[in-house]
């Protein structure tokens, strides 16, 4: 990657999900990016053909770039429960939408879950995609536990059933920042800070 392209700080989040854009704004707060919305770039969700993660997150980004002519980063994310072969994972987005709320979503996992492991795990693969084509991936994973009924208003999906291992809380209830810092999405977002740093575009 070169010093002029690395200088660029308007980065295009491949995401019209507006928790994760929250998110991802007060994880980069401190960082001088600025932050675009696709949908200022297309119209319109990037179908999600990939197989695993890193395919879809690298499709999103690629296409955001592409349209944008700006580095363009994109996560894809999902829930895992263990005791299902980590489903609802790569599907949990769909998976919310055909049992209409989150809140039934949940309902069906836990009478699924019967008996099992409740260990789960949130996963985020993100990707950056330059404009030159040029790609980095980053992983995070928050392990925990499906907890039930649902506890907690913050946050979004299924926040308000997992509790990370060695709190009491779930995502849903802890404070933004405590979130942030333990979740899936702000490891992901740590190791791409530290290998933005380690490429001086900051
Ligand atoms: P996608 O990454 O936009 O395909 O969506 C991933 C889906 O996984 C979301 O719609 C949520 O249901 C779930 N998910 C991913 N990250 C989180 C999180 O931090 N909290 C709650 N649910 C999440």
């Amino acid at each position: 990657m070169s010093e002029n392209q690395m200088l660029v700080g308007k980065v295009v989040l491949a995401s019209h999900n507006e928790g994760k854009l929250k998110e991802f704004r007060e994880l980069l707060k401190a960082f001088p990016i600025e932050l675009l919305r696709a949908s200022d770039f297309i119209k319109g969700e990037i179908p999600e053909t990939g197989r695993t993660f890193r395919e879809n997150a690298l499709i999103k980004a690629k296409v955001v770039s592409q349209a944008s002519g700006l580095p363009a980063l994109a996560d894809d994310s999902g829930f895992c429960l263990e005791a299902l072969n980590n489903a609802p994972g790569l599907y949990s987005a769909r998976f919310i939408k055909e049992h209409g709320s989150v809140e039934q979503a949940a309902f069906v996992l836990n009478e699924k879950l019967q008996g099992a492991s409740r260990s789960a795990f949130f996963v985020c693969v993100l990707a950056l995609v330059m404009p030159s084509g040029e790609s980095f991936v980053f992983e995070g994973k928050c392990p925990g536990s499906f907890t039930y009924p649902p506890r907690g208003e913050k946050g979004f999906g299924f926040d308000i059933v997992f509790q990370p291992e060695g709190y009491d809380l779930t995502f849903a209830q802890m404070p933004e920042n405590l979130k942030n810092k333990i979740s899936h999405r702000g490891k992901a977002l740590a190791l791409f800070v530290r290998e933005m740093f380690h490429q001086s575009l900051f």
